[in-house]
């Protein structure tokens, strides 16, 4: 299996606009940090899991040749906003494109891209896209692809489980809370991805410690920190942080 971080940062992206903090103005190009979405190369299946508002950079710069299927874990903008440019992937495959997420997610791509299952004016170049609502476990071409609730806000939040070949990652990029029973599913993974927002409290997201505590629980054979904001010096961070627990960055792959 095959993992790129295609974006690390929270959902202003980092730098944010206009922003003269050491973070923001900072030379290190891992404190360059485009909003939050992996791509998966698992079981020869291309899994893209969110297409944030970069989503167009995201695939221009890391190259993905094409996309099997879209993973959503929730609504959010900064997670959805890139949704549009599926369309090219479906003009490169020559076929419609499966979209899974929770009724909710769903639901909410529904609504905020109606145009998508509109009849009118034909001609327009729409995504062509197959919702498909996942509650646990599905099989997606050669990988097993699992949905996990978490809590995050009040919008219904999934973190995934994907596996393939006898190895499994997990991505966990917006979040606030993980249940018990959550936490014990994700034992034995090779690699766990949560969120780890910055080091103040925030209501919807976990703190650094908060995360390193969740993640030191799961004990992956490698843990990577994401979804940070601009208080999170990238070399800082991870010099701080316990041994097999990482901050990802973009561009960063794994071979798992
Ligand atoms: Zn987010
Ligand atoms: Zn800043
Ligand atoms: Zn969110």
């Amino acid at each position: 299996m095959n993992v790129t971080f295609l974006g690390t940062g929270t959902s202003v992206g980092i730098p944010a606009i206009g922003c003269q903090c050491p973070v923001c103005q900072s030379t290190d190009p891992r404190n360059n940090r485009r909003r939050t979405s992996l791509y998966v190369q698992a079981g020869g299946t291309h899994l893209v899991i969110d297409t944030p508002p970069d989503f167009r950079e995201q695939m221009l710069t890391y190259r993905v040749p094409r996309i099997d299927a879209v993973l959503f874990t929730h609504a959010h903008a900064d997670h959805i906003f890139g949704f549009d440019d599926i369309r090219r992937f479906n003009a490169m495959q020559d076929a419609v494109i499966p979209a899974y997420g929770s009724a909710s997610t769903i639901a909410d791509l529904r609504r905020i891209y109606n145009y998508v299952e509109s009849e009118q004016d034909p001609g327009v170049y729409r995504p062509q896209i197959d919702f498909r609502t996942i509650d646990r476990r599905v099989q997606v071409g050669g990988a097993v692809v699992e949905a996990l609730p978490v809590e995050h806000g009040s919008k219904p939040t999934h973190g995934y489980v994907v596996r393939a070949g006898g190895v499994g990652i997990g991505y966990f990029p917006d979040c606030h809370r993980l249940e018990d029973s959550v936490v014990s599913q994700l034992a034995g993974l090779d690699v766990m991805i949560l969120d780890g927002l910055r080091h103040r409290p925030h209501s919807t997201h976990l703190t650094v410690a908060e995360s390193v505590a969740y993640l030191t629980r799961i004990g992956a054979r490698q843990s990577y920190l994401t979804h940070m904001c601009h208080d999170l010096d990238h070399a800082a961070t991870e010099a701080s942080l316990p041994g097999g627990i990482r901050v990802a960055y973009d561009g960063l792959v794994l071979d798992v």
